[in-house]
């Protein structure tokens, strides 16, 4: 059984489960097995069953090119209490199974297991090395363990393999394949994360709520979306700190409008000439390049807002006529104001629009600040008016485990 392999944003997403179960047990009194001597099983004929099924298996992998299974000592030593805990271990279901396993190992998220019985030590290894799974370049490990069922031998086989443990410092080191606990349902998934893809927006495949919004920064690192925000102030003349809201709104979106360049990553000077991806870019760094795209001006759009007081978000999601978008909201008193930041021309007074039927054709699919990302699962047409909202927009559920790294 491979359970929840996915990935996201851009790649592909599956979560898969192929059931690998085999029991076979026959009916008929075997008169022969019962007059055959059963063989003690200790630790040494556990240790010496389970290296003959690894070459078995090896034997299977290497000539299809496929890498050498091992053992998984402490899955190993797991799986022989759990079998010697079980009243009736050649009834066990194979569900079982990997819930005990990924219970106490929430890593194995790729497993298969195999019950199987015989009169004898050769055909029980037999027919271990003909399970299909164990070709199965997804997994590296073999374990099993041998038990006493009635007059007959059984074993449990368990083909695994352990995936780290979801952190943006591993993703960053590595990158690959990792399991994560979801921090709505607490359910654990496992994801692999694709480096070269567009922002990842990370969605548990279980609850199918996004819990995080990865994007990589110029210099080639992984980073959530809040850490983009770095309280960045405008330099050269300073904004007046009187006047209305709407007054101090409009200076600092002027400024940035007037000195950014709206620029598509694909038209930014890249090291190599091959590479042209997705990169969102520190608002110290958009201002000093003087340009950016639609999440690079929205970012150091807000974090400019914020620094001056307002309650401000960047929005990602889509806008009928643009396609997939990014923008800024931004509050003002008992109102909520659309910034575009991809405008190319003067922003006037007339362009402060509120939200409202005028702004309809944007629809936001997540928000951020500079600490957390918000989520919705309201009616498009609720959520698109009020993006403030606490029971329209809820924070993601921060892990305990999960440290920011904040400026
Ligand atoms: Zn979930």
């Amino acid at each position: 059984m491979v359970r929840g392999l996915l990935s996201f944003g851009s790649v592909m997403l599956a979560a898969g489960l192929a059931l690998s179960a085999g029991l076979h047990v026959s009916g008929r009194v075997d008169l022969l097995g019962i007059f055959r001597s059963m063989p003690e099983i200790d630790a040494a004929f556990q240790r010496g069953f389970r290296s003959d099924a690894m070459a078995r298996i090896n034997r299977v992998r290497l000539p299809g090119g496929v890498d050498e299974v091992k053992g998984d000592e402490s899955l190993q030593t797991y799986l022989e209490s759990f079998v010697l805990a079980h009243p009736k271990p050649a009834d066990l279901e194979l569900d079982e199974v990997f819930d005990a396993v990924q219970g106490r190992f929430p890593g194995a998220q790729y497993l298969a297991a195999n019950l199987v019985t015989s009169r004898d030590r050769e055909e029980l290894l037999g027919k271990i090395g003909g399970w299909t799974a164990v070709a199965n370049p997804e997994f590296d490990a073999i374990n099993t363990t041998v038990f006493r069922a009635g007059g007959r031998l059984g074993a449990l086989a368990v083909m695994s393999r352990r995936i780290p443990e979801f952190s943006l410092h591993a993703a960053n080191e590595k990158g690959g394949r990792f399991h994560n606990r979801c921090p709505h349902c607490n359910e654990i998934h496992a994801l692999e994360l694709d480096r070269d893809s567009r922002t990842l927006i990370l969605s548990c495949p279980h609850c199918e709520l996004p819990f995080d919004v990865l994007a990589v920064d110029i210099s080639g690192e992984i980073r959530r979306a809040p850490d983009f925000f770095e309280g960045f102030t405008l330099p050269g003349t300073p904004v007046p700190e009187t006047g209305s809201d709407e007054d101090r709104i409009l200076a600092l979106w002027q400024k940035v409008a007037a000195h950014c360049q709206y620029e598509l990553d694909q038209e930014r000077p890249s090291g190599s000439e091959d590479e042209v991806r997705e990169v969102w870019k520190r608002p110290s760094e958009t201002w000093s390049e003087a340009a950016g795209d639609c999440e690079d001006t929205s970012i150091l759009l807000a974090d400019v807002l914020v620094g001056a007081g307002f309650d401000a978000r960047v929005a990602i999601g889509w806008n009928g006529n643009i396609g997939q978008h990014a923008w800024v909201v931004v509050k003002a008193g008992g109102k909520q104001y659309l910034l575009e930041t991809t405008l190319q021309q003067e922003v006037t007074r007339e362009d402060l629009v509120e939200l409202g039927e005028a702004t309809d054709p944007y629809r936001p699919e997540q928000l951020f600040d500079e600490e957390r990302i918000y989520y919705t699962t309201a009616r498009p047409d609720r959520f698109g008016r009020d993006y403030f909202s606490e029971s329209l927009w809820k924070a993601v559920p921060t892990p305990p485990s999960s440290h920011l790294s904040k400026r």
